[in-house]
């Protein structure tokens, strides 16, 4: 199994966009295992995206991200990382194919309602960095053998 980390950004939330992005999460099957609503510090989105420190956009972006509430989330599932980054769409909403969450929700790049670990090895970065241990939650989900071979 493997984790990775979503945010509904601020556009997603002020649109109220939460609910719809969940659910999309949730009946693919996979499982939440931690959830927060935050606002995140400038200081704290320019650690986040530190891999795009040289782009152009870079500052606004981390500004923009720490404007308003975000709500981050854990998911799990098998090939979790590929499947959601597949769900999102293309970081341009106008190259995302209808269908998917950007494709079907937004239009314009600089307001793409959601962001996706792109990889796992960042998406194990990415959950370190927003989760504390203590904030994860066990359970024993019963649909696994549905979901599961
Ligand atoms: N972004 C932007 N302008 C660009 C490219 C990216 O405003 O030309 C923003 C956009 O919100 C994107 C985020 O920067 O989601 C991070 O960029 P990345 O390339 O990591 O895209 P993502 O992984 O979110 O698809
Ligand atoms: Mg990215």
């Amino acid at each position: 199994m493997e984790r990775t980390f979503i945010a509904v950004k601020p556009d997603g939330v002020q649109r109220g966009l939460i609910g719809e992005i969940i659910k999309r999460f949730e009946t693919r099957g996979f499982r939440l295992v931690a959830s927060k609503f935050m606002k995140a510090s400038e200081d704290f989105m320019k650690t986040h995206y530190l891999d795009l420190k040289d782009m152009p956009f870079y500052a606004g972006l981390c500004k923009y991200m720490s404007s308003g509430p975000v709500f981050a989330m854990v998911w799990e599932g098998q090939n979790i990382v590929k499947l959601v980054r597949m769900m999102l769409g293309e970081t341009n909403p106008a190259d995302s194919k209808p269908g998917s969450i950007r494709g079907d929700l937004c239009i314009n790049i600089g307001r793409n309602i959601i962001h996706g670990s792109d990889t796992l090895e960042n998406a194990k970065r990415e959950v370190g960095l927003w989760f504390k241990a203590e904030e994860f939650v066990e359970y024993t989900p019963c649909t696994q053998p549905f979901l599961y071979e």
